[in-house]
């Protein structure tokens, strides 16, 4: 895994395979799913809100591909805010979709 302090979640899209599981993990609706064409389902992992991350792993801890990565406990995460909660629920509503 690369380390990383100066962004608090990002993907390796070479290794995602686009199968919805960070963004359903996802507590603050920072990650959804875009269309991309060139993929083979059609749609690509995307950190929409990298800014809202509140650091808590649960997308790379359940990433079956090793593809999406979160910074070093030093990283200055956000709080979980009532804004990013209603976020993920929509997303989620949303069939993972940003919005
Ligand atoms: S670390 Fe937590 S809040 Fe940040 S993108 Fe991953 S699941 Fe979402
Ligand atoms: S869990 Fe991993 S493979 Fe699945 S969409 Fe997220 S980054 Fe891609």
């Amino acid at each position: 895994m690369i380390d990383r302090d100066d962004i608090a979640v990002w993907v390796d899209e070479s290794r995602c395979k686009a199968c919805d599981i960070c963004v359903s993990n996802c507590p603050a609706g920072v990650l959804a799913m875009r269309i991309e064409p060139n993929a083979v389902l059609g749609k690509m992992i995307e950190v929409v809100y990298p800014h809202e991350c509140i650091g808590c792993r649960d997308c790379e801890l359940h990433c079956p591909d090793f593809a999406i990565y979160v910074a070093n406990k030093g990283y200055k995460f956000a709080k979980l805010t009532a804004t990013s909660k209603e976020r993920a629920v929509a997303v989620r509503a949303n069939k993972f979709y940003k919005l």
